[in-house]
């Protein structure tokens, strides 16, 4: 039985020269960052070069880039530490009805510590109007938080826009970038940001490790509170090891970033037409405006999570929505806010395709999925 891996959204295996780059890092090169001696200034160096690496790939400063533990630390450290350390100039914080869960849930935290959050709506694509974005923008505004791109639909947002317009505001303005970073360009200087998430594990590197963008001279409060590593902005011993994979498979993503696009738009073009042939399916999504990995289609009548469960049994890999949403049986909060109904939210299916997808992969997937949902609809209970 084929083993076919459709759910690159969800994470990527690690890059082998990653994990080569990332191997003396664990016993050889061992070294605390901090010490004093030559084992401490190897991790150092490391830690340097790592940071130059990845400043460079989105055209930021190295003291700009502060290391976490992966696009939720860094998500959570932007919300919670602009909206503490700016509490005097304002309590009000604008973001999206789609962004990930990490961004809506400290949203919702930080509404129960005081702060009032606006949830923006988008369009029936998944887009932001950079207008709404200009009209909610108050006297009291501190941050306004839109994704670079979707994680479930895959659609892109006009973010150097609407950073513009927060930028002419006096706003600051952070985007979400885990799921788009080395698949779209991002340049905080041409893309107005003053705050951005990136994360490795989306991008062929180890999981648990990220990074946040921060513009020199923004003041947040951190997470953590310790030794003073990360300027005083994160401490916690580095994870030296994590850190080298994450600069690595930044490297190869950026210069991989215009060849795997062209690519994959091709796979996911050929995906996308082959499952429309299949009555009743649309596209969720903008058709074009989206990521070249992402093909998140709608199927009447049946469920996405039965969709999945079948493929699974073909050897196919995809999921519903997003990886952690299947463990609720809502549905998902995306497609919701595309203005799709409960049953149609629900009979969804999130393939994202990465480097090791060829065009074989794609056929048999076309081959397979007519019958999964024909039986799945021959047995429905929501009728054809
Ligand atoms: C995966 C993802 C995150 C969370 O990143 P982790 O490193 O898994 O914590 C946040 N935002 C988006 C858009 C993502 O795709």
């Amino acid at each position: 039985m084929p083993k076919i891996y459709m759910d690159h959204g969800a994470t990527t295996p690690v890059d082998t020269e990653v994990l080569k780059a990332m191997q003396p890092y664990f016993s050889k090169k061992f070294g605390n960052a901090s010490s004093l001696h030559q084992f401490g200034t190897e991790a150092a160096e490391a830690l340097k070069v790592s940071r130059k690496t990845i400043a460079q790939a989105i055209n930021a400063e190295e003291d700009e880039i502060i290391f976490t533990s992966g696009g939720t630390e860094s998500n959570n450290m932007v919300l919670k530490g602009i909206a503490f350390a700016n509490k005097d100039k304002g309590k009000h914080i604008i973001t999206t009805k789609v962004e990930h869960d990490c961004i809506l849930n400290a949203s919702k935290w930080l509404q129960n510590q005081g702060f009032e959050v606006t949830y923006l709506p988008v369009d029936k694509f998944g887009q932001v109007n950079p207008e709404d974005v200009k009209k909610t923008i108050r006297g009291d505004t501190i941050l306004v938080s839109v994704m670079q791109a979707n994680n479930e639909i895959g659609t892109i947002n006009p973010v150097r826009e609407i950073a513009k317009i927060c930028r002419e505001k006096g706003v600051y303005f952070h985007t979400d970038a885990c799921q788009s970073f080395t698949k779209i360009p991002l340049d905080v200087k041409a893309d107005n940001l003053d705050l951005a998430t990136i994360n490795s594990h989306k991008i062929y590197g180890p999981k648990g490790v990220g990074a946040l963008y921060k513009k020199r001279g923004i003041k947040i409060e951190p997470l953590l509170h310790g030794g003073g590593h990360e300027r005083g902005l994160r401490s916690t011993t580095e994870n030296v090891a994590g850190i080298v994979g994450f600069a690595k498979a930044v490297e190869i993503g950026m210069k991989r970033m215009e060849s795997d696009a062209k690519r994959l738009t091709e796979l996911r073009d050929k995906l996308i037409k082959g499952c429309l042939q299949i009555e009743n399916t649309w596209l969720n999504g903008h058709s074009t405006n989206r990521l070249p990995n992402n093909a998140n289609i709608g199927f009447a009548f049946i469920e996405g999570e039965s969709i999945i469960l079948n493929l699974d049994i073909k050897g196919i890999a995809a999921s519903t929505g997003s990886a952690c949403s299947s463990h609720t049986l809502e549905p998902s909060h995306v497609l919701m806010a595309l203005g799709q109904k409960h049953e149609e939210a629900h009979g969804s299916v999130r393939f994202t395709l990465g480097r090791s997808n060829t065009e074989a992969h794609v056929d048999y997937v076309l081959k397979v999925l007519p019958r999964i949902v024909e039986k799945l609809r021959d047995m429905s209970p929501m009728g054809k």
